[in-house]
């Protein structure tokens, strides 16, 4: 998208206080504060310029799945230094020790060998990576993340600095319907609670709940929904979508 105009700028302002409000609802049905949940805005749909024109509009949380891209974003001058990143896709190893200077979340470790080299990269530059270990719930092979069984193993083995795991993220299967959706989040959220009484860390944010699914997410106790396409709704056209993913 080359040039952003101020009906798109209006636009997202719009849609992000559309989702702000539906995110608030959905935690009051569930009986918690709006304030303990989080909205990851996730532009790896859109240009700076757009990224820019969210951040305006009140999101200072920011995710992408391409550590490239974010690279990008954080040179471009139309987007405010303040932002915090959210890395949620796969991270190669090669690519930590430049994103790592970009102090970001990384919701997305998948393997043991992935949280080493964070952590090892972390000690190197004095700084403490806040990460979170990606469940594969739906054990869907074409899936990244980890089982349960992982999962134990890696948390009662984690590397002595560098990094503090401070939860887990997940998604819902490939057009795995809302009700479908909310019992797959149950159990992540069950896995988290077993995983917490067994390794003593409470492993208290869960990233769980996209555009489809954050208020089933929040129903069950997600603190950091990540949003995209429900942001940028009339500003691009979306048909490229499974393309940009
Ligand atoms: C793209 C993406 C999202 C956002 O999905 P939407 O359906 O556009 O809200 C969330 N999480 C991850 C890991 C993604 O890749």
């Amino acid at each position: 998208m080359s040039d952003l105009t101020q009906q798109h700028c209006d636009r997202i302002v719009a849609n992000w206080k559309t989702v702000v409000g539906e995110v608030a609802d959905a935690a009051t049905a569930a009986g918690r504060s709006a304030s303990d949940v989080k909205i990851i805005g996730v532009t790896k749909y859109v240009d700076a310029a757009t990224t820019a024109a969210l951040v305006a509009a009140g999101c200072h949380d920011l995710g992408e799945n391409r550590p490239q891209v974010l690279w990008d974003k954080v040179k471009s001058e139309l987007i405010d230094a303040s932002v915090r990143w959210h890395v949620i896709g796969h991270l190669q190893r090669n690519k930590v020790r430049r994103t790592l200077r970009h102090a970001p979340l990384i919701h997305s470790v998948d393997s043991g060998r992935l949280l080493k080299s964070i952590a090892t990269e972390s000690v190197a530059i004095n700084q403490s990576t806040d990460v979170m270990l990606e469940v594969n719930i739906s054990g869907d092979d074409s899936k990244t993340g980890m089982d349960a069984s992982e999962l134990s193993l890696l948390l009662q083995d984690l590397p002595s600095s560098g990094i503090r795991v401070i939860g887990l993220m997940a998604m819902a299967g490939w057009g795995t319907e809302p009700d479908q959706a909310r019992q797959q989040f149950a159990q992540v959220r069950a896995l988290r609670d077993q995983l917490a009484e067994q390794v003593g860390n409470p492993l208290s944010e869960l990233s769980m709940g996209m555009s489809g699914d954050f208020a089933a997410a929040i129903a069950e106790g997600s603190t950091m929904v990540r949003i995209g396409s429900r942001l940028f709704e009339g500003v691009m056209d979306y048909s490229s979508r499974a393309t940009n993913q």
